[in-house]
Order: structure tokens, then sequence, then C-alpha cells
């Protein structure tokens, strides 16, 4: 968990390649959804055509669908889900009938000048979703994609007042789920004003024992 800019994508891809798990991002999937041909996808570009959000229902369906497959067996990384309490119950209650329940949930946490001054850097691949940032963690070659050869790009949609509404909006929306992982015993918060590298450390750290088990 942690807002847009805190860094969340590229930690997610780096334990993505340390673990050998999937990292499974709803924003991906909702964008990928807007090309496929299903009477569902139908349903969810609807919603978001509307600028709605897509109802909870579907959003889980969606997310529970996919830890199915035999790529997140072994274990997955979330991202960007559960946003709403009734996602954080519903996945609790589905990993639980599967007898592998969410074991941790780390929040990376930093402060709004910091996100905005990070986003202002941000850069990500059009074709596979990779996430750089010009300053902290730039592609080798500037504008491609080091994975897949991508073009790298700005998002357009990301004006700083837009941001700085974006990061209130998830403070609001996601403090309720926060405290729901706080209650249980399951929720870590992390420096994210860290470097990437000493961000990455600790989450090797708190995971790494249950990795070994
Ligand atoms: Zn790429």
């Amino acid at each position: 968990m942690g807002p847009p800019g805190v860094g969340k994508g590229t930690q997610g891809q780096r334990l993505s390649a340390a673990y050998d798990v999937p990292v499974i991002a709803s924003g991906d999937m909702f964008r990928r959804v807007r090309v496929e041909e299903s009477p569902r996808a139908r349903e969810i570009q609807a919603y978001m055509d509307r600028g709605d959000m897509v109802p909870d229902e579907m959003t889980i369906e969606m997310v529970l669908d996919r830890l199915k497959k035999p790529d997140a067996r072994g274990g997955f990384i979330l991202d960007g889900f559960p946003r709403t309490i009734a996602q954080a119950v519903a996945l609790d209650a589905d990993l639980a009938n599967q007898e592998r329940p969410i074991e941790h949930v780390v929040l990376l946490q930093a402060p709004a000048d910091v996100i905005l001054a990070r986003l202002a850097g941000r850069r990500v691949c059009d074709s596979c979703s990779k996430v750089y940032n010009v300053d902290s963690n730039p592609a080798r070659v500037d504008g491609v994609c080091d994975v897949c050869g991508g073009n790298v790009i700005q998002r357009t949609d990301e004006a700083p007042e837009v941001q700085r509404r974006r990061l209130e909006v998830y403070e609001e929306q996601t403090a309720a789920v926060a405290s729901y992982y706080r209650s249980s015993g399951r929720l870590t918060v992390v420096d994210a004003t860290l470097a990437l590298d000493a961000v990455q450390a600790e989450l090797h750290q708190l995971l790494g024992a249950a990795v070994a088990r």
C-alpha cells in the first residue's frame, strides 16, 4: 500500500524479480481490460468511460480470478488492491478458503511534498508498465524501456494539482484499509523517503523470513 508516486510500483517489481512471484496491480488490470472483448470487460469499460469507480464486486472478482492463475500459486504481490474494507474482507475470506492468507501488508509512507517532487520525474513504459524516474531510477537508454524496448513516457494526466488531489483521495480511501490490517497485526509502515535501495533492504528484511520458511 502507498499513495501514487511513493515508489510502490518500483519496489513491487524488484520484489517480484527477487522472489519470483508476480505483481498483481489492479491499475494494470483495468488498463488491460480496456482492450479485452468479454461481457465483463465491456461492463468495466463502461464504468471507466463514465469516470465512475468500478464497483467493488467487479474489482474483487477480477483480482480473485487472477490470483488463481498458476503463476500466483507460490505467492504474489498485490499493488493497488484492496482499496476498500469490502475488498480487504473479500480477499481475506477467499484466501482463507484456499489456506494461503495475506501475511504481510506494507504501507509505504512519505510526505506529500516528497511524493510530488518524485512524480515530476516519474516515467512509465507504455507497453509493459515498468516504472522509471529520471532522477532516481532512469532507463539505461533515455526513453527506451530496459525490459521490453517500449517507449518510456510521462503520463499526461499528471498535472501537479491533479496529483495533490489524488494523494488526498488516496489518504481518505485507504486510511480505513490500513487500520483494518493494523488491527490484525499485519501492517508494517516503511519510511519511503529513504533511497530506493534502502527501502528495498527493509522490505527484504521483513519478507525474507516469510519466504525462507
Ligand atoms: Zn517495457
